[in-house]
């Protein structure tokens, strides 16, 4: 038995593989480059570009740009009507922000449990945390497979309640053939450098509807609006304009517009390769009995973002850490999404205990992830499932 680095083996390789990483290439560089010597560097025809570029993507037909994920998460907390007082059901399997956007107006998340199988919010359990004060929905399509969208359409409409898609993990995957963006009332992007599609930084909502457009459109921007069908009072002349109501300035640079655009261009690519190591990593992994693969709903056509290797940790003698640790060793660098959310000190200051989600507890105890971007060749794909083979066969019970 090949002994793991850690107990002085050779690691499998040399270089250090990440977990992620993104991928530009001249056309990215060209791209920027033309924004930069054009008139506007913010506010500009990159915006406009980018939203259309993403409704005919999508399918959705209104597309807001902003200036990252978390942005787009609380103008789509506040266009659902979340104010004080109001509950926001999501999954503590996420990045903070999700859950975030229900404090930043003046709301409360509540944390629904994770389906064991498909680590994605389970219906059922949105169903028993409804409240008189539950206004919204925020579903995570987690690791990038879109959430049960079908069930939660049915439950958010039933309880008048409003379906947002964090898809921040999520663009480029459908569901019943669908694209992410164009189903929930509505789904939010990011366009950070760890996530399929990037500017650096950026961040969108969609959606298909008129109303939810109108007030997406003044959060971004200070709560200003130069539309006559919204002008409180009589207009002074051509360059007045409004503050209706309290927005920020979350808009998105058209320097950032450019180089997500030109990213755009490359998505059936980026789809293509991510769905070639998901699958190579699933072979190999299916084979063994100390490790569990992340199932996925046949509904959904995922894009992965992630890649989650959940550990039979009853059939090893180390734990997550200990495995964590060893593969670090072997010079792959791994990762953990996510802890959850509620274990953060800000949230057990405002009340939250754990034990709470049991399903989500257990699956973070258990949870690693691998590396998977677009440029990882598949040599360095058969070098983490070497490391994982030799680690887990070298501290199987
Ligand atoms: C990255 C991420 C966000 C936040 O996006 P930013 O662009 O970094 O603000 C929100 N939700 C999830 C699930 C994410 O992974």
């Amino acid at each position: 038995m090949e002994k793991p680095a850690i107990c002085g083996g050779t690691p499998v390789r040399d270089k250090k593989l990440f977990y992620g990483h993104q991928y530009l290439d001249q056309s990215d560089y060209d791209a920027v480059m033309e924004v930069l010597k054009s008139d506007y560097l913010t506010c500009g025809p990159k915006i406009t570009e980018l939203e259309e570029k993403l409704c005919e993507i999508t399918g959705a037909k209104y597309a807001v740009v902003c200036s990252n994920g978390t942005a787009a998460l609380h103008i789509a907390a506040l266009a659902a009507g979340i104010g004080k007082g109001d509950e926001l059901i999501t999954t503590p399997i996420t990045f903070a922000a999700s859950a975030n956007c229900a404090f930043y107006c003046g709301g409360r998340p509540v944390f629904a449990d994770i389906n064991e199988k498909t680590y994605n919010i389970d219906p059922a359990s949105v169903e028993e945390h409804i409240t008189e004060r539950t206004k919204a929905v925020v579903a995570v399509d987690f690791t990038g497979q879109a959430v049960e969208l079908e069930r939660l359409q049915e439950i958010c409409k039933k309880n008048h309640l409003v379906l947002i898609e964090d898809g921040a993990h999520s663009i480029g995957t459908k569901y019943n053939g669908i694209p992410v963006g164009s189903i929930a009332d509505m789904t939010t992007f990011s366009f950070h450098p760890v996530k399929t599609v990037t500017g650096g930084e950026g961040g969108a909502v969609l959606t298909n509807s008129e109303e939810y457009y109108q007030k997406l459109l003044l959060y971004r921007s200070h709560g200003i609006t130069r539309n006559e069908q919204f002008l409180k009072n009589e207009s002074h002349g051509p360059w007045y304009y409004e503050q209706v109501d309290l927005g920020y300035n979350y808009r998105l640079t058209d320097i950032q517009a450019g180089l997500i655009l030109s990213q755009l261009d490359k998505l059936e690519m980026f789809k293509k390769r991510r769905k070639e190591l998901v699958a190579r990593y699933n072979d190999a992994f299916s084979k063994l009995d100390t490790v569990t693969v992340q199932e996925e709903i046949p509904q959904s056509d995922t894009t992965r973002h992630l890649y989650i290797l959940r550990l039979n940790t009853d059939r090893l003698t180390i734990d997550r850490k200990q495995f964590f640790e060893a593969m670090a060793a072997e010079n792959i660098c791994c990762n953990v999404h996510y802890i959850p959310v509620y274990y953060f000190p800000y949230y057990e200051e405002n009340g939250y205990k754990k034990g709470i989600c049991p399903k989500a507890e257990a699956l973070y105890e258990e949870m690693i992830t691998l590396p998977l971007y677009y440029a990882m060749s598949d040599k360095d794909c058969d070098d983490v499932i070497k490391a994982v083979e030799k680690i887990t066969e070298y501290y199987k019970k």
